[in-house]
């Protein structure tokens, strides 16, 4: 479980993060989400301690990053897939880290296995593809097998291969009933991998929950509406509950009944239908709609990123 509350960071005059308060679940993959700027890479860094909070905190399983005994086999982070002297060879980079840290030195090849990476394992990391560099990181991240995961763009440069190769990887690693958390500036990335959502735009939290949940709160589903009748259809419809609106003289937008419901009550009252369709918004949609305000007010090197 990662814990936010009144987090909040700031950089002389500039606040990248402010008084955000989220928890993330373990057993499900959790997107965080926000355009270039939002203050994701700057949460990420101050829970696993690369950074320190103005105020508020960010904990893991209740603790403080500093004041876990063995962060590393507690905490996997991926927070710069370049990180890696780039004339070691992927085996060597892990070895390192491995005992530095009192991991087993047979652990490097499972996690290399894991990551599909045993084939190139004593290459120079520094031929890697932005993949491969990818996927050696998850691989430093997986090395103390730790309960809980935090990953920084992990599908940043991926091909769709390693799309959903992450995709498995990171769902079977909470299934298992670990906490993974990782940040994307894109929602087609996180709607393909992610169950859970937090959304945020300049530092601000702007939504979470499912990812049906968000999108929903959004925007409710629309019904499109095509009828001769449209003008003595939208004013029967027409309720406290229910907008109509009609985008021309034989089309209704309906919100606040569902297609089937519109189609009953016309049918019951002679309405003839031509086309009758459950309109919902596509994910990018309702993320753009989530961060708009936060972009527009935002600063425009913010906006031009
Ligand atoms: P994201 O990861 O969502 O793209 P960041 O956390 O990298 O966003 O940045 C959030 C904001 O904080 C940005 O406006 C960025 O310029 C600013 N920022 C980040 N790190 C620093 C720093 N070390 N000094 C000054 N400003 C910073």
């Amino acid at each position: 479980m990662i814990v936010a509350e009144h987090l909040t960071k700031r950089y002389g005059g500039k606040t990248a993060v402010a008084d955000l308060s989220f928890a993330v679940r373990p057993g499900v993959v959790t997107g965080f989400l926000g355009p270039n700027g939002a203050g994701k890479s700057t949460t990420m860094r101050m829970l696993v301690g690369l950074d320190e909070p103005t105020s508020g905190s960010i904990t893991v399983d209740g603790q403080c990053y500093w004041d876990l005994p063995d962060p590393l086999r507690h905490v996997g982070v991926l927070v710069d897939a370049k990180a890696v002297h780039p004339g070691r060879s992927a085996y060597h980079h892990l070895l390192a880290i491995a005992q530095t840290h009192r991991i087993p030195a047979a652990r490097v090849g499972e996690v290399l296995e894991m990551v599909g990476l045993s084939s190139v394992a004593r290459k120079r990391a520094g031929g890697f593809s932005l993949g491969m560099g990818q996927r050696l990181g998850i691989a430093a991240a997986l090395l103390g097998d730790p309960r809980v995961l935090v990953l920084d763009e992990p599908v940043n440069g991926l091909d769709p291969d390693g799309v959903l190769w992450i995709r498995r990887m990171l769902s079977d690693l909470a299934a298992s009933g670990r906490t993974v958390f990782l940040s994307s500036h894109l929602m087609s990335e996180l709607s393909l991998i992610a169950d859970d959502l937090v959304v945020i735009g300049q530092g601000r939290l702007l939504a979470s929950g499912s990812v049906s949940d968000v999108v929903s709160s959004v925007a409710p589903s629309t019904v499109r509406v095509v009828t001769p009748d449209a003008a003595d259809l939208a004013a029967a419809l027409q309720g406290a509950d229910v907008t109509v609106t009609s985008p021309d003289r034989e089309t209704l937008d309906v919100q606040g009944r569902s297609a089937r419901e519109i189609g009953e009550f016309a049918g019951a009252r002679g309405f003839t239908l031509h086309e009758l369709t459950t309109r919902r918004i596509s994910l990018e949609e309702a993320f753009m709609q989530i961060t708009r305000n936060a972009v527009e007010y935002g600063t425009s090197q913010e906006v031009a990123r």
